[in-house]
C-alpha cells in the first residue's frame, strides 16, 4: 500500500510471479508438469526442494487423496479421485489446482513435515503467495480440495480398484492424466 519505489517494484515483482504460475499451472499438460510447478513453488516461498521423488497411481478410498511413505520417496496419489474431478469438470484450471494441492501437501510432508498441523497452513501460505488470494489454488487449500466435489456422493460410489501404476520419468514427464 505504501508508494515509495522500493514497495512498488517487488509488488510488480510478486504479480509477474503470480501471473507466470498461474499461467504454468493452466497449461501444464499431465503429472508431471504439475509437479515442476510444485517443486518451483515450494523453492520459490521456502527455499526447500527434494529431488528423485516418485509418482504412484492407485485407487484409494476416495476420502484421502495422496500419501507419502515415511522413509520413501514414494508419493501415491488416488487416480479413482482425480478420475472424478476429471468427470465432473472439463476445466484444465481446475484439475491441475486440485492435483497441484494434493501433490504440494505430499511435498511437504516429504520435506520432513509430519503434521497435518504444520503441513495444511503451508499449503495455503504457498497457494496464496504463488497464486494469489482470488484463485481455484488458494480456495482449495483454504477450503480443502474436496470442496469441488461437493454434492457429489462420494460414500456412496463404488471405486474399481485397479492396478497400481508408476508415472514413468515423472520427474521430467510429459504424462496426460489420462491415457
Ligand atoms: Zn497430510
Amino acid at each position: 500500500m505504501r508508494a515509495d519505489g522500493k514497495n512498488m517494484k517487488s509488488n510488480k515483482k510478486d504479480s509477474l510471479k503470480v501471473k507466470e504460475y498461474r499461467s504454468r499451472l493452466e497449461n501444464a499438460e499431465g503429472y508431471g508438469k504439475v509437479w515442476e510447478i510444485v517443486k518451483a513453488t515450494v523453492k520459490s516461498s521456502l527455499n526447500e526442494r527434494r529431488v528423485g521423488m516418485m509418482l504412484f497411481l492407485d485407487d484409494l478410498p476416495l476420502r484421502l487423496g495422496a500419501y507419502h511413505s515415511l522413509g520413501t520417496n514414494n508419493l501415491v496419489l488416488n487416480r479413482a479421485l482425480v478420475n472424478i474431478v476429471e468427470a465432473t469438470s472439463k476445466s484444465k484450471r481446475l484439475i491441475n489446482s486440485f492435483v497441484y494441492v494434493l501433490l504440494l501437501h505430499e511435498y511437504l510432508h516429504a520435506l520432513g513435515r509430519p503434521r497435518e498441523a504444520q503441513v495444511r497452513p503451508l499449503v495455503y501460505k504457498i497457494s496464496r503467495e504463488c497464486f494469489g488470494q482470488n484463485h481455484i489454488t488458494t480456495q482449495l487449500a483454504e477450503i480443502g480440495p474436496w470442496s469441488i466435489l461437493k454434492g457429489i456422493p462420494l460414500d456412496a460410489m463404488d471405486v474399481p480398484k485397479r492396478v497400481i501404476e508408476i508415472v514413468k520419468d515423472f520427474e521430467k514427464a510429459d504424462k496426460k492424466y489420462i491415457i
